[in-house]
């Protein structure tokens, strides 16, 4: 293959004027308080800046690849452009309308255009990567349109060149091929920002990250959470009309950022950021406490990872280990699988980081808003949807993806305290399948003199489909252990998108039905004599720390950042009054009512 090689984008995109804009006064936008913090510093516009287009010549058996990359790119684009017209809907009227159907134009050259066929022709006939394919294509409409010069037809050329941009935008950020690095302390503006975009931030450049679309519960949110950015999503039209190096402070506990703020603004916020880092350093003090409630039961507090790059932020944070790691993480922004050897280390360093305490590993989660550009190649939208091939369901359509991971975790089992956990199970018998896989690796790796775990890993499931926890008496039999991921079991309870800012107010843990389906499968782990835990976000609010100890659940994975303020709350409570106060809850059937108990509970009523 020949080597890559980069030239500029022929997409014309307009770079920002280099003349200074007069000083108007502060602008601030209200949106969705993701993660906690405050920061300031110069903006960073993701995704703003010339894309470099990658050119490489592709082996011929890869040409079918090709096709299918592109194909997926022009998924998202869908999906973005669907999104982004939805937030038109809201816009003033005319304007408003004139960007809908913009949009739909948009859509119906993502549908069937010259520009994706001819891409998708040059990949073939040319064997040439997609986003060069797409950049060539571009080209030479623009050729032929511009000969035939008709003011419609430029302005046609322009639309296409949007198309094109975006497609060449997310195919070339799906590869290794990452965005330039924002300037360090810069605060990342963007349209929108994917779970896969937020793994390649680097969190030692960038201060916090703001975003006009994206609601609190997505896996954007979660990763800006678990790397302690300070970050606030659905923050609507912030992107639009604000430069580079603009001044910009985002308030990650208000949900509020704020544009060229004034000198008087800045010194309040400058005033907040050394209150909180006292706090912190308050907090940091319990590092080495034990999450003991005042009555002498101990509570385990794990950590939630996605990267290993957060592992200095558990070791930070007292962690009992790591309580979820999501392993899909290691799959999003590449074109290929990560091969057995790649996942091996990527657990060892895990295992290593946190001293050989126990670790449980996730299996792929990929589907829903996770994308892995190689699993998802052949899938349409609704195959890997949410409520499509999501999870174990993907992990059982290509049973040799599941076959490597497996080998990977079984691998690293000798050295160290791992458990195998399964995502959006909901029948026995999925586990049954996994599981006999999982027994078949083992044996050929043992027989390969391999050192392996003896007992094998304990395999446990996530509860976080309604039927599952409806049914977990059933699940219970056929597994070794729960873990209940409050956060899907609420969207799908609920039937509200966790990364959706239109419905991030409807999202609400607190709801009885939630609630009592964590009930109910506590209670069938502690009748099956099965260990069970929360991983969910609820879990890392010390606001529902005494409920969720008071309904069983002693053991909580979270945000490594959060483990100091639930192992505060949980070294002033008593286990027995917390039982008590749960039931009270329990009895409950409005969901406002309560936030009020929990509240007064709290002592912040
Ligand atoms: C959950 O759904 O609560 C969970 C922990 O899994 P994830 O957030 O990765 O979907
Ligand atoms: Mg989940």
């Amino acid at each position: 293959m020949a080597k890559p090689s980069k030239h500029s984008a022929k997409t014309g995109k307009k770079k920002p004027s280099a003349k200074a804009a007069p000083k108007i006064k502060e602008r601030v936008f209200d949106g969705l308080a993701a993660a906690p913090g405050i920061a300031i510093g110069p903006a960073a516009i993701w995704g703003g800046a010339d894309i470099e287009v990658p050119v490489y010549a592709i082996a011929k058996s890869k040409v079918a690849a090709e096709v299918g990359r592109l194909d997926h790119a022009v998924i998202v684009a869908k999906q973005q452009m669907r999104a982004l017209q939805e937030r038109a809907r809201d816009m003033p009227r005319a304007a408003g309308e004139e960007m809908v159907f913009l949009f739909d134009a948009y859509l119906a050259m993502l549908d069937d255009s010259r520009l994706v066929r001819g891409a998708r022709e040059k990949i073939s006939e040319d064997r040439i990567n997609a986003e060069a394919a797409v950049d060539e294509q571009l080209s030479s409409l623009a050729e032929r349109f511009q000969a035939m010069e008709d003011a419609y037809i430029a302005a046609r050329l322009d639309d296409i060149r949007e198309v094109a941009t975006r497609l060449i935008g997310i195919l070339s950020r799906a590869s290794d091929h990452v965005i330039a690095p924002p300037p360090k302390g810069a605060v990342l503006i963007a349209g929108h920002l994917s779970p896969a975009d937020m793994a390649q931030v680097d969190p030692e450049s960038i201060n916090a990250v703001a975003a006009a679309l994206g609601g609190t519960e997505g896996h954007t949110a979660i990763m800006a959470r678990a790397l302690g950015l300070p970050a606030v999503m659905g923050a609507s039209g912030l992107h639009e009309g604000i430069s580079s190096g603009t001044c910009v402070i985002v308030d990650g506990f208000a949900g509020r950022v704020i544009v060229d703020p004034l000198p008087e603004t800045i010194k309040a916020y400058e005033k907040r950021i050394s209150e909180s880092r006292k706090r912190t350093r308050a907090l940091e003090r319990l590092r080495h406490q034990p999450a003991t409630s005042r009555d002498g039961i101990d509570i385990q507090l794990m950590a939630n990872v996605e990267l290993p790059m957060e592992m200095e932020m558990v070791r930070q944070s007292g962690a009992q280990g790591v309580g979820l790691l999501r392993s899909e993480f290691m799959f999003m922004n590449r074109e290929d699988i990560p091969s057995e050897d790649e996942q091996v280390a990527v657990f060892e360093s895990i295992i290593g980081g946190v001293d050989g305490r126990p670790v449980t590993v996730r299996t792929l989660d990929i589907g829903g808003e996770k994308a892995s550009p190689a699993l998802l190649k052949n899938l349409d939208e609704a195959a890997a949807s949410a409520l499509g091939l999501r999870g174990i369901r993907l992990s059982l359509a290509n049973p040799e993806t599941l076959r490597t991971q497996f080998r990977a975790i079984l691998r690293v089992s000798g050295g160290g305290n791992i458990r195998i956990l399964l995502p959006m199970v909901t029948t026995p018998s999925e586990v049954k399948r996994a599981k006999k896989m999982l027994y078949e690796e083992a044996a050929k790796l043992k027989s390969a003199g391999i050192l392996l775990a003896d007992p094998l890993p304990p395999v446990g499931v996530m509860i976080e489909v309604p039927g599952a926890a409806l049914a977990a008496d059933a699940l219970a039999q056929a597994s070794d252990f729960f873990a209940i991921g409050s956060n899907d079991l609420t969207m799908y309870t609920l039937a509200v998108d966790r990364a959706n800012e239109h419905v991030a107010h409807l999202f609400n843990t607190l709801h009885p039905a939630v609630l009592r389906l964590i009930q109910f499968t506590t209670q069938a782990a502690l009748r099956a004599r099965i260990p069970v835990s929360i991983c969910g976000e609820m879990a890392g609010d010390a606001r529902y720390t005494e409920l969720l100890v008071g309904l069983g659940l002693h053991d909580l994975s979270m945000t490594a950042g959060n483990i100091p303020n639930v192992k505060k709350r949980i070294r002033s409570m008593d286990v027995l009054t917390a039982s008590q106060r749960a039931m009270q809850i329990m009895e409950q059937s409005d969901s406002g009512r309560i936030a009020m108990l929990i509240d007064d509970f709290n002592g912040i009523g």
